[in-house]
This record gives C-alpha cells, sequence and structure tokens, in this order.
C-alpha cells in the first residue's frame, strides 16, 4: 500500500495511574479534617463532656437562689420559732470583694477578718450567708441554732466563723472554682413554701406537723 501521507497511530496512550491518588489522598484529609472539627465542636458547644473540651465557667453574680431559699423558708423562720431574731449580714461577695476583705490585716490596714483567699469563700460562690440578731447580736446560743440549721441542710462555719452558714455537701472550693455545684436542697417540709408564700410565719404547731425535732 502506497504512503498517502497521513499516518494514524493505532497505539493507545497509557491511562495515567499515579495521577488519580493524589486528589483522593487530600480528599481524605479534608474529610477526616471536617470530622473531627464537627465532633469537637458539638462537645464543646453540648458540653457533654469537661474531658476533652472544658468550657471557661462564669463565676456567679449573686447568691444562689435555692441555697437563699433553704435560708430564708427554713433556717431563719425555725430560729425564729425559738425565738431568734436573726438577719443575714453577709451574702454573696465578689471575688474583689473577697480580696479586700482577705487584704484587711494583710496588706491593708485592719484586723484580719476572714481567712478565705479569692475565690476560696463559698460566699464568692453564692452559697454561704452570715448571720446575727437584731438585738442581741452575736450573743446566741449557737448550739441550738447549729442543729437548726443542720436540719435545713445548712452547715455550719464552726468555731471559728460561728455566724457563718453555709452548703457545700461535701464539695472542696477548688471543686467549686472548677464548676462543680451541689445538688439542689429541698425544704424538709411543704408547709415552710407556703408560709413564706402567704407571708405567714412558720409555728412550732407547723414543725410538729412536720415532724421536726425540738431545737
Ligand atoms: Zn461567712
Amino acid at each position: 500500500m502506497p504512503f498517502d501521507g497521513i499516518y494514524i497511530s493505532r497505539e493507545i496512550p497509557p491511562v495515567p495511574t499515579g495521577g488519580q491518588k493524589r486528589p483522593r489522598k487530600y480528599l481524605y484529609i479534608a474529610l477526616a479534617a471536617i470530622l473531627f472539627t464537627s465532633i469537637f465542636g458539638a462537645l464543646y458547644f453540648f458540653e457533654t463532656t469537661t474531658i476533652f473540651v472544658r468550657k471557661p465557667i462564669p463565676l456567679p453574680t449573686e447568691e444562689n437562689q435555692n441555697f437563699l431559699n433553704q435560708v430564708t423558708q427554713c433556717f431563719i423562720p425555725i430560729a425564729t420559732v425559738y425565738g431568734y431574731d436573726l438577719r443575714i449580714t453577709a451574702g454573696f461577695r465578689s471575688i474583689t470583694e473577697q480580696t479586700q476583705i482577705y487584704n484587711s490585716g494583710r496588706t491593708l490596714d485592719g484586723h484580719i477578718v476572714s481567712e478565705a483567699p479569692p475565690g476560696h469563700s463559698l460566699h464568692n460562690y453564692g452559697y454561704a450567708v452570715d448571720v446575727a440578731d437584731r438585738t442581741a447580736g452575736y450573743n446566741l446560743n449557737w448550739t441550738k441554732l447549729v442543729k437548726i440549721a443542720s436540719y435545713c441542710s445548712l452547715e455550719s462555719g464552726g468555731v471559728g466563723d460561728l455566724p457563718h452558714f453555709e452548703y457545700r455537701d461535701g464539695l472542696t472550693t477548688d471543686q467549686f472554682l472548677a464548676g462543680m455545684r451541689p445538688p439542689p436542697l429541698t425544704l424538709p417540709c411543704a408547709v415552710m413554701a407556703s408560709r413564706s408564700a402567704t407571708g405567714t410565719p412558720l409555728t412550732l404547731r407547723d414543725l410538729n406537723a412536720c415532724g421536726a425535732p425540738k431545737f
């Protein structure tokens, strides 16, 4: 056959094999990155765990309402039944206020008034009150008041801090600082909530009906 000037190669060029693997590798990396971001993003958003991601816990700015209810609907009304006229002299205290109080007698003039550094008093978390009697001041039967407080699930500040009552349920201040909180308190008797709601004083008869001990 004579050569007509046109030559068509019948050879089919080989299909490149290495070229398709590279983009797929990047696809896998991208997918893994998306998966990783969404899992940890979800953990962070829903706070399902604090093992991997710890969201900063905002410090409270006021007394815990559940704790305060226990003080004003259980502790103080029972104390009133037994002849005391308690008022709350200190409740929530910010870190700034705690710093000033802690520095008093240390770096500032004055007496030492607190042994708790900032962040290490339950006043800083809204789980503590200090009380005094409107007429007798601090000249009170603290043993009796500690028993009343204990009936209301509140804990005394102890010998060194008698006017102080708090609720920590075994948690340390470091645990409070890390964001942990005790479970909500419940009133020992339902009548306490209704007395508070209607503004009528709790009576000894109420306490007897509740099955409360004599204090
Ligand atoms: Zn206190």
